[in-house]
């Protein structure tokens, strides 16, 4: 690895950097020695010269994106390392030998030392999503490190960084195999089994983050009337039907998702009359459920993907959580979640706070849920925490 060019910061902005925060704001820089193009190389430097940090240039707000802190020039086995690196703590945890559960995230972006770069393990094949051109340009390089690191448990690789790459970069990506091929495959999570479509679904195929979530409301849901808003492939569902739940329904608005859903329903528990599924929008499919559930998930989507609609977003928690705290049965719980990295833990409790007041009902939290453990959150980048759940009691 050799740098394109040298980025030297601003006197006084070194702190963040030498605080091991892997984002440097283009506000921070002073100059760059030479002329770098998006996803180069480069060395970040102090105003006196010294270099303490390597990483890859962006457009935008964040200039640089570091992988690697230090003087030292990553060398080319970094790549290898850092995964290896990764391996090991899903293998430490348990994941990576699990009879019952083989499907978890790998590389976590900034969790895992590798700004930009999403990797999936679904039973041997990886699914990459690179949101850098950096790392988008090493892709080869981390398939031959994965290919090195994980043997004869990688199966094949699966590049999906179209829609996560930056749109205004120049570059002609395209999705496909960059090692080995394989077809939209069955996973299994807690000896649940799921279809996953990798190259046509949605993020990278399956919401690996809510495993110990749905693991947590399978405890929750026995003689319960259950309704599962925004399921996408039904995960709740069937954490809800395995823990003993009389009824189900599963609810999105997309028709493709409530597909895979009824078939992993079929796969799971064929012939189940308790399942029931609707492709509905959520906020009218909860107009009118007065009473009718004992036990409610809602998962929806980001609402806010850049900090200036954070306040739009935060009304949305609040309109669709209000609506859950009127109408679930007395006794009831609620599993609510936010997925935008720009809601803080506080927004997203106030948010959920405020519509337990419209509502005017008595509520306990029973749980404050977050991330598993192969979704690390790096300490100094604490934006890294973006699953947030609250387990309610509504009397
Ligand atoms: N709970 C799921 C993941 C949810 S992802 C799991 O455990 O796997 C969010 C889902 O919300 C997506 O499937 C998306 O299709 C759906 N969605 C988005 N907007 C919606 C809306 N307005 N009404 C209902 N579903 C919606």
């Amino acid at each position: 690895m050799q740098p394109v060019a040298n980025v030297i910061l601003k006197k006084g902005k070194e702190e963040s950097m030498e605080r091991f925060h892997p984002w440097l704001f283009s506000g921070a820089i002073d100059r760059i020695d030479g002329v770098v193009e998006e996803g180069d190389l480069v060395s970040v430097q102090r105003s006196d010269g010294k270099i303490i940090a390597y990483g890859h240039c962006a457009i935008g707000s964040i200039a640089v994106r570091v992988f690697s802190f230090g003087e030292a020039l990553p060398d080319d086995s970094f790549w290898k390392h850092r995964i290896e690196q990764a391996w090991l703590l899903r293998k430490r945890m348990g994941l990576t030998d699990d009879k019952k559960t083989n499907v978890f995230r790998l590389i976590h972006g900034e969790g895992d030392g590798l700004p930009g770069l999403i990797a999936d393990y679904y039973n041997g094949t990886v699914v990459l999503q690179a949101h850098s051109v950096g790392m988008w340009l090493v892709r080869e390089a981390i398939v031959e490190a994965l290919k090195s690191v994980l043997g004869k448990k990688l199966v094949a690789v699966y590049d999906k960084s179209t829609k996560t790459l930056p749109f205004k970069a120049n570059i002609e990506a395209k999705d496909g195999y960059l090692f080995g091929k394989s077809s939209a495959g069955e996973v299994m999570e807690y000896g649940n089994r799921f279809k996953v479509d990798w190259e046509e679904g949605q993020k990278t195929g399956f919401f690996i983050d809510q495993r110990d979530n749905r693991k947590l409301l399978a405890t929750y849901a026995k003689d319960k009337a259950v309704l599962n808003m925004f399921c996408y492939t039904g995960g709740f569902s069937f954490s809800a039907m395995q823990g003993g739940a009389t009824l189900v329904h599963s609810v999105d608005s997309s028709a493709k998702a409530i597909e895979l859903t009824n078939q992993n329903v079929e796969l799971n528990f064929p012939g189940d009359s308790r399942h029931e599924s609707f492709v509905a929008d959520g906020f009218d499919f909860m107009q009118d459920i007065e009473n009718k559930y004992d036990l409610i998930i809602l998962d929806p989507p980001a609402f806010a993907k850049h900090r200036n609609v954070l306040s739009q977003a935060l009304q949305g928690y609040k309109r669709l959580n209000a609506k859950a705290f009127q109408q679930i049965r007395p006794g009831g719980i609620l599993f609510t979640f936010s997925c935008s990295q720009v809601v803080t833990r506080n927004n997203f409790r106030e948010a959920v706070f405020s519509a337990a007041a419209i509502a005017g009902r008595e509520v306990r939290i029973l749980h404050q849920l977050s991330q598993p453990v192969d979704h690390p959150i790096n300490i100094y980048h604490p934006e890294g925490e973006y699953l947030k759940g609250l387990v309610l009691y509504v009397e």
